[in-house]
């Protein structure tokens, strides 16, 4: 079971759809399922059409998912539950730290609130983090560990302005939707053993992971919705879909190159080897 979880913010470009074919043909090539989640719970940063947009390419590209769309911002409760479990634990506190005495701490929260007495003003909740290595294997890039105490400290898992954090929801939405295998961007592997130790604490299973280099412009700079690849052509996406199976290192074949998104799609799915992917955090895009 693999998933994609865009955040409606803008159409899906190439960066973007580069990871979620990354994903779609190691699901299928399982055999799996591989769901859609909108990533939609930062509402101030959502924008209208985006999710009919990021539809209209997946579906241009024949990347079609499975099931019913699952929406973040229908699943508060489940988030809610989960921290309530946390609460009962003793694991999350209230932190009123503003952003100005953070800030003088870059990087690694330095636990002032941990142990001042509850207090009613408007707080973010953090989670305790302990002092031992979070340690996995990601199918690419190999042995990962961290201690989070040591090189993030506690972490947020509900923001001031009462959004889930990121952490949190990805985690109880990957259990509620049985991931067993996740493909990402290396910019999200920074993420994972925050949220290996969430699943530790919520007594949840742990994904496998695997997270792919992101396309980089020629200038070194992640592909973004600033950047400017804001959006597809998917007038004609064949030789697009051609030039992102190049890009995963599958060696499409060249005769393939005017193919239609069903053939290259059941080209790729069949060939899928995940090994030919360079274990780096970003790859160029030069192919012109
Ligand atoms: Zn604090």
């Amino acid at each position: 079971m693999g998933r994609f979880a865009p955040s409606p913010t803008g159409p899906l470009h190439l960066g973007s759809l580069y990871t979620a074919l990354a994903s779609y043909l190691d699901a299928r090539w399982h055999n799996g399922y591989w769901l859609l989640r909108i990533d939609d719970l930062d509402t101030p940063r959502n924008r209208p059409g985006a999710v009919s947009a990021i539809l209209a390419c997946l579906e241009a590209f024949g990347l079609y998912w499975d099931g019913e769309i699952y929406y973040q911002s229908q699943h508060i409760q489940a988030y809610d539950d989960a921290l309530a479990v946390l609460q009962a634990q003793k694991q999350i506190y209230g932190c009123v730290c503003s952003r100005k005495i953070l800030d003088q701490y870059p990087g690694v929260y330095p636990g002032f609130c941990r142990d001042a007495p509850p207090c009613a003003r408007q707080q973010a909740l953090r989670v305790k983090t302990q002092s031992h290595l979070i340690a996995f294997t990601d199918a690419l890039q190999g042995p990962i560990a961290e201690n989070l105490a040591i090189q993030h400290g506690d972490f947020v898992v509900k923001r001031k302005d009462d959004i889930v954090a990121y952490q949190l929801a990805v985690v109880v939405d990957d259990h509620a939707q049985r991931i067993n295998h996740v493909v990402r961007g290396f910019d999200l592997l920074s993420s994972t053993p925050k949220q290996w130790f969430l699943q530790n604490l919520l007594n949840y299973h742990h994904p496998e992971y695997m997270h792919v280099p992101v396309i980089v412009d020629t200038h070194g700079q992640k592909l973004s919705k600033q950047s400017y690849a804001t959006a597809i052509n998917f007038l004609n996406p064949g030789p697009v879909l051609w030039r992102l199976l190049a890009l995963l290192g599958q060696n499409p074949p060249v005769q393939l190159d005017q193919a239609s998104v069903a053939e290259l799609l059941e080209w790729a799915v069949e060939h899928w080897q995940p090994q030919n992917l360079k274990k780096i955090s970003a790859i160029q895009d030069t192919i012109e």
